[in-house]
């Protein structure tokens, strides 16, 4: 069985970026939804139930055709709600430093220009999905709730949720808005650690 981890902070905590009325839905509803849906369509594979979830998204083509679907929507949406949720912070917001800071600067030019990128991709992605950013430093526009792990595109280190669900009842069509503040709330001591635990 998997299971809906807490929020590392308060629901009203990442507000005003992430009004508490979002956070409330988008965890309790959304992110149990896929919780309950991936439970229920792993019910009668109890052998797949105890793998870890990472486990079953890297080897989704190994697994029973008839949960593979399932598995990338609802195993991504729960995989990617619990990283999005770590990487945000009520203290966030700034810069990275360290070695990730380093190297996003080495492989950007700037950590401004990586953070154009990345913003130009969250601005211009089509329909609902989420951009990335992997260990290997690469900026990922996914659709739905694919994932880099389960595409072979490594690990990833961080990612902004860009379904309608995110930020509608906030910004409404102002989906530019939402990306701007979100940057105020990334945990860049976080996603640092991450990236330097291997
Ligand atoms: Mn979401």
């Amino acid at each position: 069985m998997y299971h809906l981890p807490d929020l590392p902070y308060e629901y009203g905590a990442l507000a005003p970026a992430i009004s508490e009325d979002i956070m409330r839905l988008h965890h309790l509803k959304h992110h149990q939804g896929y919780v309950d849906k991936l439970n229920s369509a792993l019910e009668p594979f109890p052998e797949l139930q105890t793998r870890e979830l990472t486990d079953l998204l890297t080897r989704l083509h190994e697994l029973p055709e008839q949960v593979q679907t399932a598995v990338q929507d609802q195993g991504g949406g729960h995989y990617n709600h619990s990283l999005f949720w770590r990487c945000m912070s009520p203290d966030g917001g700034g810069t990275p430093s360290g070695a990730l800071g380093q190297a996003l600067a080495a492989r950007w030019g700037s950590f401004e220009a990586f953070k154009e990128a990345f913003t130009a991709e969250a601005v211009g992605l089509f329909g609902s999905g989420w951009v990335w950013l992997t260990r290997d430093l690469e900026i990922l526009a996914l659709p739905n709730q694919e994932t880099p792990l389960a595409l072979d595109k490594g690990e990833p280190l961080m990612g902004i949720d860009i379904w309608e669900h995110a930020y509608y009842l906030d910004y409404h069509n102002r989906r530019d808005e939402y990306i701007q503040h979100w940057w105020d709330v990334v945990n860049w001591p976080h996603i640092q650690a991450a990236y330097e635990a291997r």
